[in-house]
This record gives C-alpha cells, sequence and structure tokens, in this order.
C-alpha cells in the first residue's frame, strides 16, 4: 500500500513568515512570487505536469492545477501549454477572484475552479485537474466507481460525481464545490477529474493515480466474466479507521454496516454487486 507520508520537495524551505493576501503590498506580492520558496512550488508543479503528461492523463493543453499560497492566493499554471513542458517561469500568481496578480502568461481558463473549491474546502492546500482516459470514461457514463474492491482506493480517495457544466463558468465552479466537503475526487460528468489534497501538489496528483488505476483495474475485473469478490462491510469498516487517521473525509464514517453491503452498480454486469 503507498504512503501519503512521501518527501516533501519543499521541506527545507520555508513559507513567508506572514501569510499574504490580495491585499499585501505589490512589492511583497512580487518578492514572493521570485522567492525560492515560489521557485520550489513552481518546480513541483512542473515535475506533476510531466508526470500526468507521461502517463497521458492530458492531451495538447488539457489539465491544470493549482497551489494556495496564502489567504486568498493561488499559484496556478498557465493557459495555452502542455503540461508535460512547462517551465517554473511560466506560473502564475492569482487572487481568489482569479485576476492575475503575477506571471507573464495569462492563467489557466480553469482556475475558478480551482479557486472555489480552495473557498468553499479551507483544508484544500492543492488541486489538480486532468482528463485521464479510464477514469474519464466513468464520468462521461455518469457513474461513480463502485467501492469496496481495493484497500488503498477505500483509504485514499472519496470520489463524487458532478453533473456536465460549460468549462470555465461560474455554475460548473459551483457544483464541483458543494463535493468538496465530504469528496476529495470528484469525476466531472463529460470532462475529466479534479482532486484536492490537504498535503501538498504531489498528494492532489496522487488522487489522480488512484482513480485511473483504479477504474482500468475495474474494466479489467469486469471482462473476466465472474461476479467480482467485494470487501465484507467489517474490513471496510477497518479501513475507513485507518482513512479518518490520514485525514481524508468520507461520507461512510456515518454509515452502518448494512449501507456498507449496499449493493453498487458494477461494469458490464445487469445485476448489482
Ligand atoms: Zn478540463
Amino acid at each position: 500500500m503507498a504512503s501519503s507520508n512521501h518527501q516533501k520537495k519543499g521541506g527545507k524551505i520555508s513559507p513567508p513568515a506572514k501569510p499574504l493576501s490580495s491585499k499585501s503590498p505589490k512589492s511583497a506580492l512580487k518578492a514572493f512570487f521570485n522567492s525560492a520558496y515560489a521557485q520550489n512550488l513552481k518546480e513541483q508543479i512542473c515535475e506533476m505536469g510531466r508526470r500526468q503528461w507521461q502517463r497521458e492523463y492530458v492531451d495538447a493543453n488539457g489539465g491544470n492545477m493549482a497551489i494556495r499560497v496564502g489567504e486568498d492566493l493561488a499559484l496556478c499554471t498557465p493557459a495555452s501549454v502542455s503540461k508535460g513542458f512547462m517551465k517554473p517561469e511560466d506560473m502564475c500568481l492569482v487572487d481568489f477572484e482569479g485576476n492575475q496578480i503575477a506571471g507573464d502568461k495569462p492563467r489557466t481558463s480553469e482556475i475558478l475552479m480551482h479557486l472555489a473549491m480552495m473557498k468553499r474546502q479551507p483544508r484544500a492546500m492543492a488541486t489538480c485537474h486532468a482528463h485521464p482516459p479510464y477514469a474519464t470514461g466513468f464520468a462521461i457514463a455518469g457513474v461513480v466507481p463502485p467501492r469496496r474492491m481495493i484497500p488503498e482506493y477505500e483509504i485514499y480517495a472519496t470520489v463524487g460525481i458532478a453533473p456536465y457544466h460549460t468549462p470555465g463558468q461560474p455554475e460548473m465552479s459551483r457544483l464541483i464545490a458543494e463535493l468538496v466537503d465530504e469528496h476529495n475526487t470528484i469525476l466531472m460528468t463529460n470532462h475529466g477529474v479534479v482532486s484536492w489534497s490537504h498535503l501538498d501538489i504531489e498528494d492532489a496528483y496522487f488522487k489522480m493515480e488512484i482513480i485511473e488505476a483504479y477504474c482500468r483495474t475495474l474494466l479489467v475485473t469486469a471482462q473476466l466474466g465472474v461476479p467480482p469478490k467485494k470487501i465484507a462491510p467489517e474490513l471496510v469498516v477497518e479501513l475507513l479507521k485507518r482513512k479518518k487517521t490520514v485525514h481524508i473525509p468520507d461520507p461512510r464514517y456515518r454509515w452502518t454496516h448494512a449501507e456498507l453491503a449496499r449493493p453498487e452498480w458494477f461494469p458490464g454486469r445487469k445485476e448489482k454487486i
């Protein structure tokens, strides 16, 4: 099982002593944007972009990421750049209304969605959006993957699904934000996936790997022609206890054993399992 306690790349460089906000002096915001701390975060975003492009989670200029860096400030990816080939100097600094404060390239057009998630979920330190094909397939079908199949998925992902709305518009941001209290990974119908982490951008990206690997594995299981085995509810409770200790939300914390045992839709089967 993977751990979220990965090495923090920003571990050696401290954030600004006094948290910044959009009302901080322009000179302080500029100094922050050019600081070693911000540079490190920009490099982390570039690295996550490379991983996503290599794994084919993003195509052309698709996908975007953001990191909370102040009371109402975020570093984010630029528009119209392949996520596989970004440079630290491409990154942008925005306030929580999406106004660009620093950066030469224009910020991503989907920033309002990331900001709406951060505003609604104060624990969201980083957000990641991509179009990984297997998970996006589930999002197009409009179905949340059935649970109780793989322990890692039970612990690290809590998946919800948001209805379609035109990308970049406030209504879409609202629909996504409504889900972030209890879900860290959201399937966007007819679009893709967006995730958030209370840790950092790598952890937000890990949610993308987890949902994509899970959806792909479920499709393999579906082709084998036998009913899948499911983890028993009492053992799911054990996993949920572990999930609480890593501070990931899940509406099932309140569920009874009978509710945890509820049959769910499974790919390729008419009856629920
Ligand atoms: Zn998108």
